[in-house]
């Protein structure tokens, strides 16, 4: 595959300066004071409650009572990818919890229309090397990967080991049997001697705190809860045909929305596209795997390629390395490198590189402001939907129709940046600018709970470890881990995720070594015939120092980025944050803990039994 450089405009005809100081000010006149406050959680509000499951009918089942190896909380990719790196390492008493109705995740959960990953499917989907499979094209459609879980825990020979419609009300070590006491509402005790926490960064969904919310008396469901009996269609058949005749609004303009919006587009009376912030959103080209590609693949491609996402995405493309993956996340070093090749390769000192990078990335977002214009016919309507801010800031997109939507006489943009979001709905609709719109149904396009408080987050009642002591407690002041994956005082607690370690744009890498790591150290313990593992509270100390003063600096995103769930709501002090990483990168953490494991005395960790 051959990947050119993107054309994007000259510096010469960019105000820099200028654009900077807009960037800066579309940031201000979205800062809320109440940060991540200014949401709710569904369950009281508009969805009846988020454990709901509207797609699989729960059957009942016996209260489960006995001992287990390792309870693996979350069937998601983290969970599904722990379960595989336990059967390779020979550990099969493992079971699944999940409160889905099955294995996916988010791609369980997720079945709205248009649903496609954002991310290249041959370095998301993990394991396409040792399964076999090879995705039908370059970005998935949801229900692609659901079925491709299903295939892993088929393959692996776990599909039996899943426990679903079961959601974890607690967890309490029991310091007598060294083992956790996994408690869940289905009235389970389960006796687990480790617990890998799998349960996702998007799994809680949230919503908008707006005022009237609960008067609304038409239809309102989440994204991530998408109502076909309502909308018409089917998951893999999305023709929204009962949407015919009504009104209906959509709050959000994330990754969500711009693939849902074209289908609520095509068959909705009205349309109204509730927008706080608009999202930067290129052509989407997504070609049918090419068989005489995959037939060129040689063993360990997948790595290779992933590997190469990172350089291209989150990092520096060496020279001469080609950009594989050839999509918008990976534009800017990939237009550096072509520069930087057709200059026979200017010897450049980190000032002057970041400094290109720096002019890159105003080029790349004019040209994705100028994309704007050439398609979006209303002037006024194609200046609101131009993203104001550094490439990264928010999370980059593709979709061929979205701008084209707003072309049609039913669409129409509601642009409530001024009021820094929806603020008030009616019993018939949403109130903007002192007009009350009637609609027939509010779909909630407004993300998940990512940085909230961990216990909103987790969902789980109560989490004990040694003495009693909660983790809530313990991490009232954010995270203190050891490698990011274990906490002193909570033996036998793996965790997962984005907390203080390695960063990995693709989540399924970065899950997977986390799974990978969980399932090593287990093994190491088992092997020395031990029954619990923590880590000592000096070793975790000197983890979280050596993590500070490496700490990736955050201060562009931080001052200077539109608030979202990258940046807490603009939060500069919050506790957990998304991208709190190891400075020295990802190959470095990777080395780091490699070398920690391969040692295999387990250094820093107190062993019991
Ligand atoms: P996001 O959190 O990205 O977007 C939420 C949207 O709701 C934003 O546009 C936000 O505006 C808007 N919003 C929130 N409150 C209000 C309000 N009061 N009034 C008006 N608008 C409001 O959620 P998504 O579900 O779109 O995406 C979440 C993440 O899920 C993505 O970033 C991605 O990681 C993942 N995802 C991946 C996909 C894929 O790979 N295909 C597809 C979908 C999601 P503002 O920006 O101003 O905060």
């Amino acid at each position: 595959m051959h990947c050119q450089a993107t054309k994007t405009p000259p510096a010469s005809e960019i105000d820099i300066a200028a654009t900077h100081a807009k960037y800066l000010q579309e940031r201000a006149r979205r800062m809320r004071k109440e940060g991540g406050e200014q949401y709710v959680s569904t369950g009281k509000v508009a969805v009846e409650d988020y454990t709901h499951d509207p797609f699989t009918p729960v059957s009942p089942r016996e209260p489960m009572t006995g001992e287990i190896e390792v309870a693996i909380l979350g069937a998601g990719w983290t969970g599904v990818l722990a379960a595989y790196h336990l059967s390779q390492a020979g550990i099969t008493g493992f079971r699944l919890f999940d409160h889905a109705g099955g294995f996916g995740g988010t791609w369980y959960w997720n079945r709205y229309p248009g649903l496609q990953c954002d991310n290249d499917a041959y370095c998301y989907l993990p394991l396409l090397e040792e399964t076999g499979f090879m995705p039908s094209k370059q970005f998935s459609d949801g229900y692609e990967i659901h079925d491709y879980f299903q295939l892993i825990a088929d393959k692996f020979g776990f599909r039996d080991k899943g426990v679903f419609h079961t959601v974890i009300t607690s967890l309490k070590w029991d310091e007598a049997i060294q083992r956790w006491h996994v408690g869940t509402n289905r009235g389970d005790d389960i006796k687990a001697r480790f617990v890998i926490m799998a349960g996702g960064t998007l799994s809680t969904p949230k919503l908008p705190g707006i005022k009237g919310i609960d008067r609304f008396k038409g239809k309102m469901f989440h994204t991530s809860r998408w109502d076909h009996d309502y909308t018409g269609g089917t998951w893999r058949n999305p023709v929204l045909d009962k949407l015919k005749g009504k009104r209906v609004a959509i709050i959000g303009t994330g990754a969500t929305a711009c693939q849902a919006v074209p289908y609520l587009a095509q068959y909705a009376k009205e349309l109204y596209v509730i927008q706080r912030t608009p999202s930067s959103i290129d052509v989407r080209v997504n070609p049918p795997t090419d068989p005489e590609w995959v037939k060129s693949l040689k063993p360990g491609w997948q790595r290779e390629r992933q590997y190469n996402f990172l350089h291209a995405a989150n990092e520096i493309l060496q020279r001469d390395e080609p950009d594989l993956v050839c999509d918008i996340w990976t534009e800017i070093n990939r237009n550096l490198n072509v520069e930087r090749e057709a200059q026979g390769w200017p010897e450049l000192s980190m000032e002057e590189f970041m400094a290109r990078r720096d002019s890159m990335d105003y080029r790349v977002m004019e040209r994705l402001r100028r994309r704007v214009d050439s398609i979006v016919k209303d002037p006024k309507t194609a200046e609101a939907l131009k993203p104001y801010y550094r490439f990264m800031c928010k999370r980059p997109l593709s979709n061929n129709e979205f701008y084209e939507c707003f072309n049609q006489p039913n669409v129409h943009l509601i642009d409530v940046a001024e009021t820094q979001g929806l603020r008030e709905m009616s019993e018939k609709g949403f109130v903007h600018d002192g007009v009350e719109y009637e609609i027939d149904c509010m779909i909630f396009a407004s993300g998940f709970e990512v940085t909230s408080d961990l216990k909103r987050r987790w969902g789980i009642g109560e989490v004990t470890g040694r003495n009693g002591v909660s983790i809530y407690d313990h991490w009232a002041d954010g995270p203190r881990t050891f490698h990011g994956t274990m906490a002193h005082g909570f033996p036998n607690m793996f965790y997962t995720g984005y907390v203080q370690g390695g960063l990995n744009g693709n989540t399924t890498t970065q899950f997977g070594s986390q799974a990978y790591h969980a399932a090593q150290v287990i093994g190491q313990v088992q092997a020395k015939g031990k029954t619990a593992v923590e880590p000592s509270k000096e070793a975790e100390d000197a983890y979280i120092k050596r993590f500070h003063e490496l700490e990736l600096d955050l201060s562009i995103i931080l001052n200077e980025c539109t608030p979202s769930y990258f940046t807490n709501e603009g939060d500069k002090e919050a506790k957990w944050f998304l991208f709190r990483g190891w400075g020295l990168g990802w190959d470095n953490f990777q080395q780091m803990v490699g070398e920690w494991r391969d040692k295999g005395d387990l250094e820093g960790m107190v062993l019991t039994g």
